[in-house]
């Protein structure tokens, strides 16, 4: 059904490609006007879209974060924040890299503490906003060499709770989505193509998600369709989780 956000400015991270992307032409598509971010300083993208803005963000650049907030603090409003940028590494707990571990606790829970932070000053002014965080199922399961990105993504879930009771006396509303295994360029450089395919034997829907199903229900609970859901996780995986 059609949502009505041609009223609203959402800033969708990550959003070059993959789950982002899909997120944004969503997002888009009912109308809203949407901030994308990439880690570029221009984005290549064909087809770009009148409502829809680029700006660089790159979460292990300093300056780039300093620059992008300082930027949407100059901003009238944003009324959805959604926390979708993030990086792997198959490393098993043995053989992390320091430095490896640290950039990924940067991009996937630095950066969206420090982006919520910012914005959530402003939806606190106005008493309304909604704010949602990429997580992964890897935030509650676990698999082999997932060490770093597990983590991060645990302590997204754990982010994402505790922001929404800070945030709930000012009707803001904060959640998360945990995707299973889904077709994007993230997924096809960690697996080879045989794994992808002994894996969805694996899921009980028999297949890897389409970004167009993480995007509808990002943009479900971003909508204001969602009155009182926060402080929840929603897993969308295909039923792997369950098994
Ligand atoms: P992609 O690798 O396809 O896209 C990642 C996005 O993050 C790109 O837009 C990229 O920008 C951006 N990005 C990368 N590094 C940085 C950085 N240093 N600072 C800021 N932005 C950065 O990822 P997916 O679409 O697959 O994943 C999106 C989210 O969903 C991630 O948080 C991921 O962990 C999560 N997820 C993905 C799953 C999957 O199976 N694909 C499953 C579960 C969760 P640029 O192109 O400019 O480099």
């Amino acid at each position: 059904m059609k949502k009505n956000l041609s009223d609203k400015t959402a800033i969708v991270t990550g959003a070059t490609r993959g789950i982002g992307a899909a997120i944004s032409r969503e997002l888009l598509a009912h109308g809203c006007n949407v901030i994308i971010t990439g880690t570029s300083e221009r984005c290549e993208s064909k087809g770009k879209n009148a409502n829809s803005r680029y700006l660089q963000l790159d979460f292990l650049d300093i300056k780039s974060i300093k620059k992008f907030i300082d930027l949407i603090n100059k901003m009238a409003r944003i009324d959805i924040l959604i926390n979708n940028a993030g990086i792997n590494k198959i490393e098993p707990i043995y053989e992390i890299n320091d430095e490896n571990w640290k950039k990924i606790l940067q991009v996937n829970l630095t950066g969206p503490m420090c982006l919520s932070k910012e914005i959530s000053r402003k939806m606190v002014k106005k008493h309304r906003g909604k704010i949602l965080n990429i997580s992964s199922i890897f935030g509650t399961i676990a698999r082999e060499k997932r060490d770093s990105y597990s983590a991060s993504k645990a302590g997204l879930l754990g982010l994402t709770r505790a922001m929404a009771l800070d945030l709930a006396p000012y009707g803001i509303l904060v959640n998360a989505l945990c995707p299973g295994y889904t077709d994007t360029k993230l997924t096809r450089t960690v697996l080879s193509k045989n794994e992808i395919f002994e894996l969805s034997k694996q899921i009980p829907l028999g297949r890897l998600a389409k970004v167009e199903e993480i995007a509808k229900a990002a943009v479900f609970l971003c909508s204001d369709d969602n009155t009182y859901i926060t402080g929840q996780t929603i897993t969308i995986d295909g039923g792997i989780s369950i098994k």
